[in-house]
């Protein structure tokens, strides 16, 4: 009977451990858009480097891969 208790015992661990893989891989296709988000790239308006978006720079609708470049950028326009 101890074997019988043993196997149930196994059997319950096993049904725990994936019941928590599943929930877990359910989790991540359930965020999509803010994966998407995190790896959403900018071009900077100035050099026309690739940067993430959270690390970018904003001036006006421009993005810039840098405070210098976006401060070069502006003193460029408004030079014309
Ligand atoms: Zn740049």
């Amino acid at each position: 009977m101890r074997l019988l208790l043993l196997i149930a015992a196994i059997v319950g661990v096993f049904l725990i451990v994936r019941t928590l893989l599943r929930s877990t891989g359910r989790r991540t296709p359930e965020k999509p858009e803010q994966l998407k988000q995190q790896g959403a790239m900018v071009r900077c308006a100035h050099c026309g480097v690739h940067v993430p978006q959270f690390e970018a720079y904003r001036s006006g609708n421009r993005m810039y891969c840098s405070r210098d470049h976006a401060l070069a950028d502006k003193r460029d326009h408004n030079e014309d």
